[in-house]
């Protein structure tokens, strides 16, 4: 099993004609809302393509915590948990009409779990422990817990330049970065997998570097979760067979859905990998 720790999120998705500008103003066009937050994308994601993947993270006691629990346990997720008597945490995604986006967070529950919440048998055996932005500490304790057979992946996310992970990136066996937060971070770890949007990703690990290119797709609807449903991705292909070109088409392929689709849900299957792979 993966296990997935970070944000759980409500996610409020703003379709907007232009994402304002100081002193502009974009008009909404639609309004939608879900369950969302990296660490629960990527086990949602991990659950569609038949794997069994856990989340470690937190929500507040409210209708929109338990809504965002609820979406795990239906995609099959195993949550763990922690609710605060704090607000859970809402993502405005502002999404202009070429699927890009800005975001705007509040200060919410999502950084309550620290690592004395985690279950004592969660990590035994896991492939994988996927740390996704969240408080350094507790990011750090959680890489220390793991055992040296899990591979310890980190996806810091948009937030990474503002703060301090060195405690976590000693421990880290993979990176996951976009372009962007490739000029901000400057780490020596053994595998780097950077994201590079329509053109696709690279690896960068022991064996040397490989490329591959991304996925055309008709129309990018939503960026939002792209990353996470790459993730997802490349985790269930790696694990089984540790062969990164492969692992990056599938991811690329996930990526390729997930932008095809709105919201942070990519409803990733096998099937429609292959059918993006045969393009
Ligand atoms: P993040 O969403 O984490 O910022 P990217 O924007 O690079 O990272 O997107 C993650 C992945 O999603 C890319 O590596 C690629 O596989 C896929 N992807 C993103 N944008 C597109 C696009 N326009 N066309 C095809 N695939 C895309």
């Amino acid at each position: 099993h993966i296990v997935c720790a970070g944000h759980i999120n409500w996610d409020v998705r703003l379709h907007v004609d232009r994402l304002p500008t100081p002193d502009g103003e974009g008009l909404i066009k639609r309004r939608h809302e879900s369950g969302g937050g990296s660490a629960a994308n990527v086990a949602v994601g991990l659950a569609e393509l038949g794997g069994a993947s856990h989340v470690l993270g937190s929500v507040g006691d409210d209708e929109r915590g338990a809504k965002a629990t609820r979406r795990l346990e239906d995609a099959g997720v195993e949550p763990h948990v922690r609710t605060v008597g704090k607000a859970t945490t809402v993502k405005y995604i502002l999404v202009d009409e070429a699927g890009d986006v800005a975001l705007l967070g509040t200060d919410g529950a999502n950084e309550s779990f620290g690592a004395d919440d985690l279950p004592v048998a969660t990590l035994e055996g896991a492939g994988a422990l996927h740390l996704t932005g969240q408080d350094p500490e507790t990011a750090a304790e959680l890489a220390r817990r793991a055992s040296p057979e899990t591979v310890v992946s980190f996806d810091p996310g948009r937030r990474a330049a503002d703060r301090d992970y060195d405690a976590v990136f000693g421990h880290v066996d993979l990176l996951f970065v976009n372009a962007r937060e490739a000029q901000a971070i400057d780490v020596d770890v053994p595998i780097i997998v950077t994201k590079l949007g329509a053109k696709g990703a690279t690896w960068a690990g022991p064996d040397g570097v490989v490329e591959s290119p991304g996925i055309d797709v008709e129309a990018v609807v939503d960026t939002t979760g792209a990353g996470d449903a790459f993730a997802a991705g490349f985790f269930t292909a790696w694990l089984d067979d540790r062969d990164p070109a492969r692992a990056l088409r599938v991811a690329n392929a996930c990526g390729a859905l997930a932008v095809g689709e709105e919201g942070p849900d990519a409803n990733l299957s096998w099937e429609r990998i292959e059918t993006m792979l045969d393009r």
